[in-house]
């Protein structure tokens, strides 16, 4: 039994995780796939307090370096259930059952797909969502960016060290990014963008050689051939993880609502990162996030003892 289980091992978990071993708490931290979650792939780190440049996958390591060093246990499982109601919270997952007064819901989000033709035949084979993972087998090739916002410019600032020439793909003919990522994008010899338009099929044989570009605006297309194969990298948007939690959590079209203090509707449940309903999804408003949830989940453990203790007080008058 567990004072927490925090769900997710991204910023958010894990500074969850941080805080509350550092607290005393008995945490579990339960991570399906890799430390750091989204922000493992992510190339470069350049906005985060105090930390002058790093990558993703380095802060997510050493995040879970310092949770576990204030005794936090970590563990790689994937969760199939969760029972959220009552003193006794149980997470059901393929190695076990994991019981815990109190639970931090920090599993985050995952890339949206563009749903065109071929994105799904192609994913892994050219078709990918990390820059950082993939922009290496690009190098001296063509590389198509699809989105608009600041991960799509920023991977196309990263994917440009390789390529021989990167575009970005827009469905707008304005982007989204912050004005310094455009201005670096705009300033780079090798990015050009593809303004007003959208994938429409992705073509290849063993991987991706061409695609099909269509302009929203005109109705014109235009195809991309070639002999050699093209990279094709999708950041447009994220959905949340909270598949597992619908029927228990409150949430607004699939984010989980919380209070300032990162409650959910449920007592004993929070939610912290990119999940939660919010405008600023970022890795130091998800350890914000995580921080604040786990000193909430702490008076939580508090309080009931403080409550078992009354009541074994008044029993034993
Ligand atoms: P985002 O800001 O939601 O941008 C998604 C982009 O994809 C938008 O430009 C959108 O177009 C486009 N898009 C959405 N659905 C599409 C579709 N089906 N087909 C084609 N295009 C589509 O997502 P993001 O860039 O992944 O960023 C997510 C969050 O992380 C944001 O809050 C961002 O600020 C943050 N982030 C920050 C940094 C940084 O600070 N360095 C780096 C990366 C991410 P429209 O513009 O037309 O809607």
């Amino acid at each position: 039994m567990y004072d927490l289980i925090v769900l997710g091992g991204g910023p958010a978990g894990l500074t969850a995780g941080i805080y509350a071993a550092r607290g005393k708490l008995k945490t579990l931290i339960i991570e399906k796939a890799m430390e750091g979650g989204q922000i493992s792939s992510t190339s470069e780190v350049e906005n985060y307090p105090g930390i002058l440049e790093t990558s993703g996958v380095e802060l997510g390591m050493d995040m879970k370096e310092q949770a576990e060093n204030f005794g936090a246990e970590f563990i790689y499982e994937e969760v199939s259930e969760v029972q959220l109601e009552g003193d006794v919270k149980r997470v059901v997952g393929k190695n076990g059952t994991y019981e815990a007064s109190t639970i931090i819901i920090a599993t985050g989000a995952s890339p949206r797909k563009m749903l065109c033709q071929g994105e799904e035949q192609f994913a892994g084979k050219g078709v990918s969502y990390c820059a950082t993972c993939d922009a290496a087998f690009y190098q001296d090739l063509d590389v198509y960016i699809v989105g608009g916002g600041d991960a799509a410019v920023e991977e196309a600032l990263f994917v440009a060290k390789f390529a021989k020439k990167v575009y970005i793909i827009h469905r707008r003919d304005e982007l989204r990014a912050s004005k310094i990522l455009q201005r670096k994008a705009m300033e780079n010899e090798k990015i050009d963008f593809i303004f007003d338009s959208v994938v429409e099929e992705i073509k290849g044989d063993k991987t991706v050689k061409g695609l099909v570009i269509r302009n929203i605006k005109t109705g014109e297309v235009q195809n991309v051939n070639g002999d050699k194969p093209i990279g094709i990298f999708v950041y447009v948007g994220y959905d949340p993880n909270t598949g597992l939690f619908e029927g228990q959590v409150e949430m607004d079209r699939g984010y989980i609502i919380t209070d300032s203090e990162m409650r959910t509707n449920i007592p004993g449940v929070f939610a912290a990162g990119d999940l939660r309903v919010k405008s600023v999804r970022q890795v130091i408003t998800a350890a914000a996030d995580g921080a604040i949830a786990a000193v909430n989940a702490q008076k939580y453990v508090d309080e009931k003892a403080g409550n078992l203790y009354e009541g074994f007080v008044e029993q034993n008058k």
